[in-house]
């Protein structure tokens, strides 16, 4: 619980405690209850000629190492808004449409938990551009795809392809 060592209400040093059903981050001096919720972010599975696009990873965590498109989903954005948002600022590529496949709940040093979406695009267009979080975009066959950074991705990856044969 770094991120919630201390307060935010009086500043004491917060302890964890048995509260409302479960283990919970509590302030010992005011009572406060410090909830942890999941953070949402969303993430993408798009192809191109039977080979699944990733991104090499430019900033922390995992820098240098290759994921699925994505990020956190921002105030007033809608998940699958996220996903076209960041798929387009890492990749410079667009998807006429997503549908949603599956959710990951994630553990995130930074962040407590993160809950991860992940949608299939069903097309992509436009010429791969690598921005924003990602240094480099490649399209890599299934045989052959590099260590990917988060576990969450990599189930994604499984459970797609195996389900789609
Ligand atoms: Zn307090």
């Amino acid at each position: 619980m770094g991120h919630l060592e201390y307060c935010s209400n009086c500043g004491s040093l917060n302890s964890v405690q048995f509260a409302e059903g479960r283990d919970r981050v509590v302030c010992p001096s005011c009572g406060t209850i410090h909830y942890e919720n999941p953070v949402p972010a969303a993430t993408v599975i798009g192809q191109r000629n039977g080979e699944l696009l990733l991104v090499k990873r430019a900033a922390p965590p995992a820098v240098g190492k290759w994921c699925l498109p994505g990020g956190f989903v921002e105030q007033g954005e809608m998940p699958e808004q996220a996903a076209l948002r960041e798929l387009k600022e890492e990749t410079g590529l667009t998807a006429d449409s997503l549908s949603f496949f599956q959710f990951c709940p994630f553990p995130s040093g930074r962040s407590g938990e993160v809950m991860v979406m992940v949608y299939i695009a069903d097309s992509l267009d436009g010429t791969p551009e690598a921005g924003d979080d990602a240094s480099e975009v490649q399209f890599f066959p299934l045989t052959a795809l590099p260590p990917i950074a988060f576990r969450c991705h990599m189930a994604f990856i499984d459970s797609y392809f195996n389900q789609a044969g």
